[in-house]
């Protein structure tokens, strides 16, 4: 299992995430990625999978390092 953690609040919507990892984040309306399916935990969205698959590469490349692999 994986958990993935999205700092949405440090998100400056660059979309290198969506351009990595579109089946799991997408933009939103107010100009930051979404990780799609994401329960919010606080100030942060987390959500559970069996693989992380291609999120692994959105924590790679998010710059200010808001999404976390676990
Ligand atoms: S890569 Fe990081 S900063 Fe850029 S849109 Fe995705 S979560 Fe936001």
């Amino acid at each position: 299992m994986a958990k993935v953690i999205h700092e949405r609040e440090k998100c400056i919507g660059c979309g290198a995430c969506t351009g990595v990892c579109s089946d799991f984040f997408e933009m939103g309306d107010d100009g930051k990625s979404m990780l799609k399916g994401a329960v919010q935990k606080g100030e942060n969205f987390e959500l559970e999978l069996k693989d992380a698959g291609c999120c692994k590469e959105a924590e790679a490349v998010c710059p200010v390092h808001c999404i976390h692999v676990k």
